[in-house]
């Protein structure tokens, strides 16, 4: 029987496009593997630490770097997811075992990230529903494009006031998610400095900077025990991250956000015109 359903799925059409389906659900695996073992070597002492996030660092410089064709892999949105899940689980099982942040701080946390996600759970349902239907025709690429259609390398799709493709969402960044995109990026950005600074503030000695607002001061001490260096260099690499996303948003200020005003700028320049 068993032998026969082998068989059987072997002579279905499906049976050769199997090895690239395998590889996509390799490449959407790997970074929940890789991240762990990277944070893990990093507690080891100082210098891994240093090591490992220059390491992340160039490698998503690196990909950054290539064409956007060559990204064309599920591996990328999934880093972003795992980096989420395991920074999430390193604060909620980690730093508040340590007893030293409060039920509000925390609940702050979790406001702060269940609106993020939020966020970014609507760019991507109104992106897929843009390619899908609406205004951004998911047709086929056709040599000739109109003045506001775009070919995205990623999607291999045709569409319509598209600004970008994020590879770190997978996810075409259009015109009408882009709010949703650019609100979830700066509640990430708020998530990641609020948990790291409750983190670090935890493992290491604080000082108080203003009022009630702490900063952290020494660290020598982590790399004693393995849960305060678990929390340490998942804050480490959290900052890292916030710092990246801080870069994107003086980026996007610059030039998306001048170019997601302009129709509102024109409409207004022409009714002051008239
Ligand atoms: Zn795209």
């Amino acid at each position: 029987m068993i032998a026969s359903a082998i068989h059987l799925d072997d002579m279905l059409p499906i049976a050769s496009s199997k090895t690239s389906y395998k590889r996509v659900d390799m490449e959407s695996i790997l970074p929940y593997i890789i991240l762990p073992l990277m944070l893990l070597t990093a507690t080891v002492s100082r210098s891994l630490t240093v090591a490992v996030m220059i390491f992340i660092g160039m490698g998503a410089l690196y990909v950054q770097s290539r064409p956007t064709q060559k990204n064309r892999s599920p591996f990328f949105f999934s880093w972003t997811i795992s980096s989420g899940v395991y920074m999430f689980l390193v604060f909620e099982l980690g730093v508040l075992s340590l007893l030293e942040v409060t039920q509000l701080e925390n609940l702050i946390f979790l406001i702060l990230l269940a609106s993020m996600c939020y966020f970014f759970y609507k760019m991507k349902a109104v992106a897929d529903f843009e390619l899908a239907t609406g205004t951004s025709k998911g047709k086929e690429y056709s040599p000739v494009l109109t003045s506001d259609s775009y070919y995205c390398q990623v999607c291999q799709i045709e569409v319509n006031e598209r600004f970008f493709h994020s590879i770190w969402w997978d996810c075409c960044i259009l015109r009408p998610n882009y709010m949703y995109y650019l609100g979830g990026q700066l509640l990430a950005f708020f998530t990641l400095l609020h948990g790291t600074n409750l983190g670090l503030t935890t493992v290491c000695q604080p000082y108080i900077l203003y009022g009630t607002l702490l900063m952290p001061d020494d660290c020598n001490d982590v790399y004693f025990e393995f849960d305060l260096a678990i929390c340490f260099v998942s804050c480490i690499y959290g900052l890292g991250y916030a710092l990246v996303i801080a870069l994107l948003l003086i980026q996007q200020l610059l030039v998306y956000v001048p170019k997601y005003s302009e129709p509102q700028w024109r409409r207004l320049i022409n009714i002051l015109n008239i």
